[in-house]
């Protein structure tokens, strides 16, 4: 059994300017103007009047590593599409199950050993199953929500800024949240002026999180496509 963190990997360069660029092309085709070399104003201007559909013509892809009580919040998103790693063709049997660990639990080293004892309970049973000759798609009935799953994601802008709005509020569950916060900081960096207006449950990001999104993302050349 393994346990691990979760995670966000890109697979291509997140362009800001070029973004920007490309909202105000689609968004002056509204008003019959010319680009005056100023995007942010214009996209600024564009979130704030509510003009959201504009939004719509980007689109950005990532890998999300997460568990599958993640999985089953994100995908309720219907704005969006979605690779999933499947446990019916991927066999578990034989390696070490990874498990994603749940970042509120550090606050109970009771609750935390219980869950550590339950994850390699599930990974035995998993075996025994497979060993007695078990299909993947069959084993995987006695598999968990903390379960360590892979999900292609690409969602466009709007679509990514109502994701925001109600996965990084305080009321969104903590796994969702871990990974929400660290995408949203990662995004306001990188692409200014649309997700500027979002805000986060600050309080959680500090507490588990130690004000570090970076940890969470995997921006790296040597990945994208
Ligand atoms: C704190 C929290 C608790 C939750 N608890 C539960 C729960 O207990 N049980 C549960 O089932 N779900 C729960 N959800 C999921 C929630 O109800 C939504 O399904 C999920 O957040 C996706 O949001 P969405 O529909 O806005 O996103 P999307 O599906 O991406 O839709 C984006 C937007 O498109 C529009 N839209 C999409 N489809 C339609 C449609 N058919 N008709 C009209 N407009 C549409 C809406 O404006 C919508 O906001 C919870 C969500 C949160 C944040």
């Amino acid at each position: 059994m393994k346990i691990i963190k979760p995670g966000i990997m890109f697979i291509e360069d997140i362009d800001g300017d070029y973004i920007l660029r490309k909202i105000e092309k689609m968004g002056r085709i509204c008003y019959q103007s010319e680009p005056k070399g100023e995007p942010e104003k214009f996209v600024r201007n564009l979130v704030k009047r509510g003009h959201d559909s504009v939004l719509e013509h980007v689109q950005l892809s990532f890998i999300v590593t997460t568990d599958r009580g993640v999985l089953a919040e994100w995908t309720r998103h219907r704005k969006a599409s979605y690779s999933v790693e499947s446990t019916r063709y991927c066999n578990y049997g034989g390696n070490e199950i990874e498990f994603i660990e749940p970042i509120e639990m550090k606050d109970s080293d009771q609750l935390y050993a219980l869950w550590v004892n339950s994850c390699q309970d599930v990974e035995e049973r998993y075996n025994d199953m497979i060993d007695a000759g078990a299909k993947p798609q069959e084993a995987r009935s006695v598999l968990d929500m903390s379960l360590r799953t892979m999900m292609g994601i690409s969602m466009n802008l709007r679509s990514l800024r109502n994701f925001f709005r109600l996965r990084c509020d305080k009321a969104a569950h903590p796994h969702i949240k871990e990974l929400a916060i660290p995408l949203l900081l990662f995004f306001k960096e990188r692409i200014p002026v649309v997700f500027d207006d979002i805000g986060y449950d600050e309080e959680f990001y500090e507490k588990y999180m130690k004000g570090s999104y970076k940890e969470y993302i995997i921006y790296d050349k040597e990945n994208f496509i």
